[in-house]
């Protein structure tokens, strides 16, 4: 009834612009919203503001900084906590700035605070990971290369339709999913990811307009690039296989290397290198073997590897034939498809280990076969310090922490990229 009442008002009397009020407005009234102020504390390391609401409930707010007082639009609310979003920054923080993109929410949420300050928040982010475990580590260096925007080379974006009854707009739009629900929202311009991804990503949007497609047939759009801005992605299509994407090639420390725009690749090369470079170092000195444990396509042990003979161990299919083909010309490398908990055999006590797993860190037997055959020097690299803070932390009772340091691979984000190297005791 009121969805009927509205596509007359909205499509017939009343013009777009107030079609689109009246649509927010039900919207609102029906999700019944609750609006709370809180006084924020600190950043957590997942990249929100934490505060208290009025019943001593713990509010995790994003968009909000540590020193300003917000009202939240709370967005699930718990027995012990609650998380919601900054509707409205009653005092700001002087560390805020203006967000470039209307979406920033979706895509990086810490568009809101200088990059100063953004740095030191994901020191002090590894350092609190540390803590959590009883580790004390010195604030890292946070390495950066200072290119804020435009640093990655993937985005996925969804595809969000507009029936055209309330705004007057129509067709299929970029979108993004918003954070804490499930709805999708219209972006227009978007400042994280290389130009020559948004820019083609918009003409196949122009495209499937023009051929008055609709939305809901896709599921996302992949897009990637490499350094030299050639574009490769496409349209997944709800409930039919992938489509097999052409190959991109990237140079990373004179090598080359080719990838799937579907499967995994670092996205923000330039401060990459400089995590390589370190890791190169931290394996100076070094003559023997190396393992390389989650090694996608070959990236870390190919680059470090410098003569020395590197088993690269990777679960993924493609990602290993890739790695297999990376390394060709190589004669000292080789590729084992399989996953790392059960190609323990590779870690020993006569080869240096670099790792860098998933979000989920290192599998417990990982950890274990460690410290049984206890390898000289592990270099561990993780895109999550919370888990590698865990697997750091088991470690210490054979190792000692050599060198802590972090890289800014995605600026804007509360994501920070952190390199630990551990020596034998
Ligand atoms: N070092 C690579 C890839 C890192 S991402 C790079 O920098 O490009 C983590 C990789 O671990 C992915 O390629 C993923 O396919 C792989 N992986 C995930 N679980 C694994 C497991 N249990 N054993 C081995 N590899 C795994």
């Amino acid at each position: 009834m009121w969805v009927w009442m509205e596509m007359i008002w909205g499509g017939l009397i009343i013009d777009g612009e107030a079609g689109t009020m009246l649509y927010n407005m039900r919207r609102k009234q029906k999700r019944r919203e609750i609006f709370e102020r809180v006084e924020i504390g600190e950043i957590v390391p997942t990249g929100q503001g934490i505060g208290e609401l009025a019943d001593g409930r713990k509010a995790f707010v994003w968009g909000a900084l540590p020193g300003e007082t917000v009202e939240a639009r709370l967005t699930k609310v718990k027995k012990s906590y609650a998380e919601g979003v900054a509707s409205e920054i009653i005092e700001a923080s002087p560390r805020r700035v203006e967000p470039r993109d209307e979406c920033y929410m979706a895509t990086s949420p810490w568009q809101i605070m200088d990059y100063d300050y953004e740095l030191a928040a994901k020191a002090e982010i590894v350092r609190k990971a540390f803590r959590l475990q009883n580790v004390e580590v010195e604030k890292p260096e946070v390495v950066t290369d200072f290119n804020e925007w435009h640093y990655r080379n993937k985005m996925e974006y969804s595809l969000y339709w507009d029936n055209d009854i309330f705004s007057g707009r129509g067709g299929i739009s970029l979108a993004q999913h918003a954070r804490g629900s499930h709805r999708k929202v219209p972006i227009g311009q978007s400042s994280i990811e290389r130009s020559e991804i948004f820019a083609e990503a918009s003409r196949i949007i122009d495209e499937l307009n023009a051929r008055g497609e609709e939305a809901r047939r896709y599921q996302a759009l992949i897009m990637r690039c490499n350094q030299g801005g050639e574009v490769s992605g496409g349209l997944l299509e709800n409930g039919k296989p992938h489509p097999v994407l052409a190959e991109l090639r990237d140079t990373i420390l004179d090598r080359e290397y080719s990838y799937s725009p579907n499967g995994f690749f670092q996205i923000n090369l330039p401060v990459y290198e400089m995590a390589l470079l370190a890791i190169r170092e931290a394996l100076a000195g070094w003559d023997g073997r190396m393992v390389d444990m989650y090694s996608g396509v070959g990236t870390i042990g190919l680059s470090v590897a410098n003569g020395r003979e590197v088993t690269l161990v990777e679960s993924n299919a493609a990602a290993a034939r890739e790695a297999s083909r990376n390394s060709e010309g190589m004669a000292n490398a080789r590729v084992v498809l399989a996953k790392s908990e059960e190609a323990l055999e590779y870690i020993t006590g006569d080869v240096c280990a670099t790792l860098d797993p998933p979000r989920a860190g290192l599998d417990a037997r990982v950890v274990a076969r460690i410290l049984e055959v206890l390898p000289p020097r592990v270099v561990y690299l993780s895109c999550n310090p919370i888990t590698q803070a865990r697997d750091v932390a088991m470690l210490l009772s054979a190792y000692k922490i050599a060198l802590v340091k972090a890289f800014n691979f995605f600026p804007k984000t509360p994501h920070v990229e952190n390199l630990v190297v551990l020596e034998r005791e």
